[in-house]
């Protein structure tokens, strides 16, 4: 296979799905792409290509020939961007008060007319009012209109157009006649109202992305670097990897870094979502943007720029943020063929009516037809919810990769947590040590430590700080491997020494004897045992504490009618023990990582949705297999990195929270899908048969649009917390 390369462009200039899709086809189209979307919502589209055919210029090229504006997106938030933006949207504000003014009198008179009254207005004035209207603030349908035309397509423009354009011609056609019979409130009225939908639609979307805005202006400003024993300061775009820089309290945490000196404790909740001060020590790592809440201190600096932990996260909300959810591909494909659909239905209308005799008649209920017919909110549905649904996990700790992840989890039936790390705090600490003949506690101790020092394990760590506080000596190892999920080997003082789960150890040494391991394992321990050549030394007893939310998080999966499972590479009996505590029926222990994800394959294939919860490395291949992974933040970088879902806190009951933000975000999506082809469904039958008037229809197309982006942000009122920072 060729390599590939992904680049997100933003486009400008879509007026609705069905422009969306048409760039999908025709970047599609270039033979080195290799795949296309594009989010109408976040005027974003991500291809993937091959470089060496083709480069960005090609594909933005060929956006261009399709009628729209394509510009690679950069990293860093672009404030000239921002500016731009909002500059037009007041020159789009102002366009649509004059269209409002222009048209007022038009439609005063319809009302006059519509309660017996004379029309008030002379022809040509009528006139002159609705064509400003019609070709000045009208001129962006024609001009999307032309577009889509030129490429081969149609879109809504070409329904506004052509539906106004008709209505004013006729009306013209009428007046020059010298008759005083003529339609321009109805031409002025619906270009109004459209462009105020689209006003309107332009506002709300701004606000569906507001999520990455705050998140970006996070960051801090000036760094106070420490540098030829004087302080200076500089912007944090200058800082680089191991400048020593001091941050006071109060302060942003300028980039990702290690506490070199002083104490504090900063407040992590933009990433975590968990609103409690963190404490740092020397040797400590902070994230850029948290804040220092206590005192000064100095850190050497680790990452910079697009590497920090901001910098990605911000990444991933804005990818998660531009993708659609894979319900959405069926309204994409309906609005595909909508447009020509729609124009057929119009001129049938028009056709029958005038074969009744009422041509005059038919004519407006055509163009009722074409203007009620816009399939814009169609191509809003999904993508504003996944907006606001991702926006709102982010700001809560929970990373949501992309909308097909919700989609996912909103259907998941079974969880399967992991043990150590994810249901237990992952600290385990050693409680007792057992001797064999021969040998004394500190004996097994310092053994084990000299291996253990080498472990990046839990267990490692519980070992050398059991071995620190008795003060024993360390002897020196050599030749030391790991071996995950069972323990870890080496050489020490000449002989082979292992350390591990008693399955591990006793392949080499007699086991336990039964009786002491009941003793050690007690109410859910970790039973590690300790051997030097064929000979057991001893064992050790490790307990790690159950995290404070574990039985309330999987007291509310069941009562979500969800199946929970424990998987774990820890022996039988202290899964059995830990399980209980909990209130988890189904258990898989002694798994090794391999196997782990050969388990939840398994469950899969027995028709469940799994979602997999877990923290370490041995998770990840389990993870990846799972029909939705979430990794604690708390754990290793590449369970997150596999992860579909990436829960920041380390708390259990996230994983409610995600499953929750799932659900509530997929019914938004039915709502708005409903909404939109109820629009259509309803609306294009009553214009045909002339029972919409034109009028009507523009206002209830400009709603449906309206309606949709504005269910989608009400979903920001949607409950999903239940962790500590409910
Ligand atoms: P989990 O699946 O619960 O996260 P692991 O797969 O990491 O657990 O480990 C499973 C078992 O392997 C542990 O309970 C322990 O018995 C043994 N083990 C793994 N690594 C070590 C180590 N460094 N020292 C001692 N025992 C270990
Ligand atoms: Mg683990």
């Amino acid at each position: 296979m060729a390599e590939t390369r992904e680049v997100d462009l933003r486009i400008t200039g879509m007026t609705c799905a069905a422009c969306a899709a048409r760039i999908e086809k025709v970047v599609g189209r270039l033979d080195a792409v290799r795949e296309v979307t594009v989010n109408l919502a976040s005027e974003r589209a991500r291809v993937v290509y091959e470089p060496g055919v083709i480069d960005v210029g090609d594909i933005v090229r060929q956006v261009e020939k399709a009628g729209y504006g394509a510009e690679p997106v950069r990293d860093e938030v672009d404030e000239e961007e921002e500016i731009r933006k909002r500059r037009a949207y007041r020159r789009h504000v102002a366009t649509f008060l004059l269209s409002a003014l222009l048209t007022a009198p038009l439609v005063a008179q319809m009302f006059v007319m519509l309660a017996g009254g004379r029309p008030f207005l002379p022809g040509w004035a009528a006139w002159l009012f609705a064509t400003p209207v019609q070709f000045y603030v009208g001129w962006r349908f024609y001009k999307g209109a032309y577009h889509a035309l030129r490429g081969g397509a149609a879109n809504m423009d070409v329904l506004v157009a052509l539906g106004t354009t008709v209505a004013y011609a006729y009306s013209a056609i009428l007046t020059l006649k010298g008759s005083r019979e003529a339609y321009f409130d109805t031409s002025a009225t619906v270009v109004t109202l459209i462009y105020m939908g689209k006003l309107l639609e332009e506002r709300a979307k701004a606000r569906s992305s507001a999520a990455i805005a705050s998140l970006a202006k996070l960051g801090a400003k000036v760094a106070h670097v420490l540098r030829d024993g004087g302080e200076v300061d500089v912007p944090v775009e200058a800082l680089s990897v191991g400048d020593l820089v001091r941050v006071r309290p109060g302060e942003r945490v300028p980039a990702d870094g290690v506490v070199v000196d002083g104490s504090t404790h900063v407040d992590e909740s933009f990433l975590t979502g968990e609103p409690l001060p963190v404490p740092k020590h020397p040797g400590d790592e902070v994230v850029g943007a948290s804040v220092n809440q206590a005192r000064a201190f100095v850190m050497r600096v680790t990452k910079v720029g697009r590497d920090t932990a901001l910098a990605q996260v911000i990444r991933l909300v804005e990818r998660a943020q531009g993708s659609k959810a894979p319900v959405q591909r069926l309204a994409d494909r309906i609005s595909g063929v909508f447009v020509p659909a729609v124009l057929a239905a119009a001129l049938v209308t028009f056709v029958v009516w005038s074969a009744l005799g009422h041509a005059s008649h038919g004519l407006f209920a055509a163009i009722a037809v074409l203007v009620i017919a816009c399939p814009c909110s169609l191509g809003l549905a999904t993508p504003t919810a996944i907006m606001v649904g991702t926006g709102l996990g982010a700001e809560r700790g929970i990373l949501v990769k992309g909308g097909e992840h919700l989609e996912r989890a909103h259907r998941v039936d079974t969880v399967v947590f992991d043990k150590t790390g994810t249901l237990t705090l992952g600290r385990p600490a050693v409680t007792s040590i057992w001797a064999a003949e021969g040998a004394d506690e500190a004996d097994v101790l310092a053994l084990a430590a000299a291996i253990e020092v080498q472990s990046e394990h839990p267990i490692g760590r519980a070992v050398m700080e059991a071995a620190k506080a008795r003060g024993v000596a360390i002897p020196a190892a050599a030749d030391v491997i790991a071996v995950p999920g069972r323990g870890i080997e080496g050489v020490v003082e000449g002989a082979r020494v292992r350390v591990g789960s008693p399955s591990f150890v006793s392949s080499a040494a007699p086991g336990l004897p039964e009786e002491v391991h009941r003793k050690l394992a007690g109410p859910g321990h970790t039973v590690v045992l300790v051997a030097r050549e064929e000979k057991l030394l001893g064992a050790m007893a490790l307990a790690d504490e159950v995290k404070p939310d574990a039985r309330a998080a999987v007291d509310a999966l069941r009562a979500m009618g969800v199946d929970v499972w424990m998987l774990t590479g820890d022996a039988e009996e202290t899964a059995q023990a830990v399980a209980a505590r909990l209130g988890i029926e189904h258990v898989m222990a002694e798994v090794l990582p391999g196997d782990k994800a050969a388990k939840v394959e398994a469950l899969r294939k027995a028709g469940r949705v799994v979602a997999m919860v877990g923290d370490g490395i041995n998770d990840a291949p389990a993870l990846a297999a799972a029909g939705v992974g979430m990794a604690m933040g708390t754990g290793a970088d590449v369970a997150l990195e596999v992860a579909d879902i990436a829960l920041m806190r380390g708390e259990v009951l996230a994983v409610i929270e995600a499953l929750r933000l799932a659900r509530a975000t997929m019914r938004k999506i039915r709502q708005n899908l409903f909404w939109a082809l109820v629009y259509n469904v309803l609306g294009i039958p009553l214009a045909a048969l002339g029972v919409l008037s034109p009028i009507i229809a523009g206002a209830a197309m400009a709603l449906s649009s309206v309606s949709v982006v504005s269910n989608s942000l009400l979903l920001r009122r949607a409950r999903v917390g239940v962790g500590a920072s409910a």
